[in-house]
Parts: structure tokens; C-alpha cells; sequence
């Protein structure tokens, strides 16, 4: 069974739909990709399965429990944690106050100092530490935010652009991350626009377009479907 399993979601901004019977899984060990251009949809996706979007119709299920009209806070506390493509920092707290706060609310809470400073050390950002969490390049920054989801240990991950402002240094660590997470048990979520890092990464890739899924299936797949490539052209 599925980690996540999203069915049949909608939803809709005004009269405009912006997810038109979604359905999609991730499986523990795994990382599933999820792409598509700019406005398909993917974030307000990621807002859904959070639970800070109700959707119109559909259905979300984490490890077989229909979550769907469960608060973020529930959903957390079931083991699904996700990053912001917008950076939402508390900025002049340090890095490692950033995570233990977060580590509060986690399974880590009564060692939320020690939760901090391991992943700090996993993530290779024991050095900014002490630094305010707003004074970082984008790249640093990123990989902060994907720290704070990393404290609470969480069995699903949704990750919103987590590369994007990288350099490809910290762009090979941390796809090394990744396969190391989902070696670990974590269901991964990926949304990238890093092709090389999706096609890399994944195990299944999802695509988005326009509210609807177009396509999925293997990278080697993906990479030549017709349809992916339509969806990418007639962004450009
Ligand atoms: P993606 O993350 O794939 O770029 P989004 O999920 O952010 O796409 O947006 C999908 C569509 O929904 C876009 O057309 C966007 O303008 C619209 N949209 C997203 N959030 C809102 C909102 N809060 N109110 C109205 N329209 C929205
Ligand atoms: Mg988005």
C-alpha cells in the first residue's frame, strides 16, 4: 500500500480549475517525481495533501487513513511533512533555532536541541548554525528548509522546488540526500524543475499540465513522451 495516495482531486480558483482529477501515489523507498510548467498546479497539489487547501472533490490517504478533512497539524503528527517553494524562514532566529522549533512539534520534541544539531550535521550545515536564518544565499536557504521538514522525521516528504538556487554542487548532495531518504523508508514527493536532478532521483515521474495529469512512468519514459514534451514546448 501506499505511503500517499491522492484520488481524483479538484479545485478550483473562481470559475478556473486548477486541478482537475489528480489522482497519484508515493511509496515508501521511493522518490516520485512530480513536473510539469509553471501554473500546472503543483504547489496547490502540495497545498492539498497538506491540508491547507480543502479540494472541491477527491480524496487524500496517508498510510491507508483518509486524511482529507484532517487539518496540517493531524497530517503532521501522521508523519507528512513538506517544504514551501517560497522560503518562509523565521529570519532572525539562528538556522538551529529554525530547526528546533520545528523539532517541537515533531517526535524529536524532548530532545529538540540534539534533533537539531544531527540533522544540522546530515545536511552538512553544522557551519551556518549560528547564522540568522535570513541572512542566507538561496541555495543554503533551500537546504535549510528542507532541515526543518527533516526534524520531524517524517515518513512522507513533499518537497516544493528544493533545488531551485542551487549550484550544482549542492545540487549532486543533494540528490545523494534523497536516494539516502528514500533508501531509509521515506516516501519522497518531488516537485523540480532541475530535469537533470528529476531524471536522476526518481523512481516514477508524474506529470503535470494544466491541472491534469498528462503523463507518468519511468524518467527513461518520461523523457521521451510526446505529451511532456508538448506540455514543456508550450510553455517556452
Ligand atoms: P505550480 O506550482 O505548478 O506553478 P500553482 O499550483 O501555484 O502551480 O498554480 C496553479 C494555478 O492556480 C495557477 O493558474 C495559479 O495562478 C492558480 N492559483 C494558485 N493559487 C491560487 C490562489 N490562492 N488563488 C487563485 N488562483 C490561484
Ligand atoms: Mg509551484
Amino acid at each position: 500500500m501506499p505511503l500517499l495516495r491522492v484520488e481524483e482531486v479538484s479545485v478550483s480558483f473562481g470559475g478556473r480549475r486548477a486541478l482537475d482529477a489528480v489522482s497519484l501515489t508515493a511509496e515508501a523507498g521511493r522518490v516520485t517525481g512530480l513536473i510539469g510548467p509553471n501554473g500546472a498546479g503543483k504547489s496547490t497539489l502540495f497545498d492539498v495533501i497538506g491540508g491547507l487547501r480543502r479540494p472541491r472533490t477527491g480524496r487524500v490517504l496517508l498510510d491507508g487513513h483518509d486524511v482529507t478533512r484532517e487539518g496540517p497539524a493531524r497530517r503532521a503528527r501522521r508523519g507528512l511533512s513538506r517544504t514551501f517553494q517560497h522560503l518562509e524562514p523565521f529570519g532572525r532566529l539562528t538556522v538551529r533555532d529554525n530547526l528546533r522549533v520545528a523539532a517541537e512539534f515533531g517526535p524529536g520534541r524532548r530532545h529538540a536541541a540534539a534533533t537539531a544539531d544531527r540533522v544540522l550535521a546530515r545536511l552538512d550545515l553544522t557551519h551556518l548554525a549560528d547564522a540568522p536564518a535570513g541572512t542566507l544565499p538561496t541555495g543554503a536557504a533551500r537546504l535549510v528548509e528542507v532541515a526543518r521538514s527533516l526534524v520531524l522525521a517524517p515518513k512522507v516528504l513533499l518537497l516544493d522546488e528544493p533545488a531551485a538556487g542551487q549550484d550544482a554542487e549542492e545540487t549532486d548532495r543533494f540528490a545523494d540526500l534523497l536516494r539516502a531518504l528514500a533508501a531509509e523508508g521515506t516516501a519522497v514527493l518531488l516537485v523540480e524543475h532541475d530535469m537533470s536532478l528529476v531524471m536522476t532521483v526518481c523512481d516514477e515521474v508524474h506529470v503535470l499540465d494544466l491541472g491534469r495529469i498528462v503523463a507518468g512512468g519511468p524518467p527513461e519514459t518520461i523523457r521521451q513522451d510526446a505529451t511532456v514534451l508538448a506540455a514543456y514546448l508550450g510553455e517556452a
